[in-house]
């Protein structure tokens, strides 16, 4: 990715207001919420509570963009050309963008220029695409035997609300900002009042991009008030969020006052589970991988690793010696592989699971302490010989803790993966291309990863199964649920 910004970061500015019809504004109340560095414990900046009022502001100014003829009559083609301006947009802002997502959630630069900015270029420039070619069909008309002519419309949904975790804050929100747009919606976004920045950055070079004042609108808050405001908003058509799969249950409700469409994006316990036939050291690396990345703070983290009883003290030892060299420390380093976790309460959650660990008689193999005197590290944790029915196996800590669990054959991992409320996303260790196609169509997950793991592209659909969510974002089916289809059918006869 050419990042061909001049970037310093000893002279780093941060938007840290609402916006709202293109301009930057304080929360209607005045009150604001301090934005700490997770690595520091440090105060970077404060940004506007916003509440109800600030929303109702954002949804009018959203509803008022969406009917104006500056919205409704860019030709498609232009507007694909406004997304493909973002991207360019982006790229060229990659290294300030990594740092403000480094700074504010904690995460290993390096990694973010790597995953977190290719992944927000990407969509852009995908969904762009789309603008153009999104058609409708010409269904055959059998009715009475009389000549019609009928086809159908995708038309915009309207007014999209949404709300984004602190995970992923500029690449999960680059998703749902870049397909409400390609489909022609306009949108208001309430991002993580924990990692805010990246966002407003991002808004910001939509607008230096083209995109219309008024399209994209972004208003701060905490969930309960600014995020419940926009889900029980009338004037929204569509919600789409990303979080636990907790709020989701009450974005749910908040919903149904105007049967707002409704897309969810949330938790998991992903199993990974390694057959006795895998490439080892690739399934170890692989499995340290695909939980501890991001400090296990990933929804589709393998938190959950099964092993094949013949083969399971080697992957326990190949798992804790990859584990042991990942670095842990502050995300603006350019070594460190692991940052530390968001939030003081988030490590707090975290180790009460590993102490419930410990309680229920798992065997801690490595890790389960916190490390540093500022900011909230900790160690990637492995716990062995960990039973199903534990809570470390059933509930998702969203950090740096794996339960590794032996299993007999096929049967029983394909039960034991699926006994779980979630299904968001799975990956198989097999040299056998037969039994990997076999045990990937019995999972109950939205993703399966074979001889790999966190393999996501625009192109691919993205979410969960069960509990994990409703819909999917991204691709082709996740740009089409920012659409209504319309039939329209025309009497041809006399
Ligand atoms: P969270 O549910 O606490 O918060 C997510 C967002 O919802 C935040 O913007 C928050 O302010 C807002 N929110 C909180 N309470 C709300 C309420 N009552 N009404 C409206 N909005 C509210 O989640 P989080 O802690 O930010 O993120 C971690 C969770 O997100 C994990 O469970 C993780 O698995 C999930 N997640 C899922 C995906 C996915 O694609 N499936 C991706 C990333 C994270």
């Amino acid at each position: 990715m050419s990042a061909s910004s001049n970037f310093d970061a000893n002279h780093a500015t941060f938007r840290n207001q609402n916006l709202i019809g293109g301009q930057w504004k304080d929360a209607v109340s005045g009150k604001t919420i301090a934005v700490e560095n997770p690595a520091t414990e440090g105060i970077i900046t404060h940004v506007p509570q916003g509440v109800q009022e600030d929303i109702d502001e954002a949804v009018r100014v959203a509803r008022t963009t969406f009917q104006s003829p500056a919205w409704r009559k860019i030709r498609p083609i232009d507007r694909g050309r406004i997304l493909e301006n973002i991207a360019r947009k982006v790229e060229e802002n990659a290294d300030e963008l990594a740092y403000l997502e480094s700074l504010d959630a904690g995460k290993a630069i390096e990694f973010a220029k790597v995953i977190d900015l290719p992944s927000t270029v990407d969509v852009f420039r995908y969904m762009g695409g789309w603008c153009s070619k999104l058609g409708g069909t010409t269904p055959p008309i059998s009715f009475d035997g009389r000549e019609y002519h009928a086809y159908t419309r995708r038309e915009p949904i309207g007014v999209v609300g949404a709300i984004s975790p602190w995970n992923y804050p500029l690449a999960l929100g680059s998703w749902k900002i870049a397909s409400a747009l390609a489909a022609g919606c306009t949108v208001v976004l309430k991002p993580s009042e924990l990692t805010p920045l990246s966002t407003l950055r991002l808004a910001e070079l939509c607008l230096e991009a083209g995109l219309p004042e008024g399209a994209l609108n972004i208003v701060n808050g905490y969930g309960h008030e600014a995020g419940q405001a926009l889900a029980r908003h009338p004037d929204v058509d569509k919600i789409t969020f990303t979080g636990s799969t907790v709020v989701g249950k009450k974005i749910v409700e908040y919903a149904l006052g105007n049967m707002k469409r409704v897309t969810l994006e949330l938790g998991g316990k992903s199993p990974g589970i390694v057959f006795a036939d895998a490439d080892l050291d690739q399934a170890g690396l692989g499995a340290a991988l695909a939980v501890f990345f991001n400090s296990g703070q990933v929804c589709f983290a393998a938190s959950r690793l099964f092993v094949q009883a013949s083969v399971y003290d080697q992957v326990v030892e190949a798992v804790s010696a990859a584990a042991g060299q990942f670095k842990v420390g502050n995300g603006l380093d350019p070594d460190t592989m692991l940052g530390p976790l968001v939030s003081r309460r988030q490590q707090e959650r975290v180790m009460d699971y590993v102490q419930s660990g410990i309680e229920q008689g798992a065997r801690l193999v490595s890790g389960g302490k916190t490390l540093g005197e500022k900011g909230y590290f900790m160690q990637p944790t492995i716990f062995a010989d960990v039973d199903p029915s534990m809570r470390i196996a059933q509930e998702e800590i969203f950090g740096p803790v794996i339960s590794i669990i032996p299993f007999k054959d096929e049967a029983e991992v394909i039960h034991m993966a699926n006994d779980t409320s979630y299904g968001l996303a799975a990956n198989i260790w097999t040299r056998d291309i037969k039994k990997a196609h076999r045990v990937a169509h019995r999972l109950q997950a939205g993703s399966v990863w074979i001889n790999c793991h966190g393999v996501i592209d625009p192109a691919a659909p993205f979410g969960g199964f069960k509990q994990s969510g409703w819909g999917r974002e991204i691709s082709e089916e996740g740009l089409l649920a920012y659409t209504e289809t319309k039939t329209v059918c025309a009497l041809l006869d006399d």
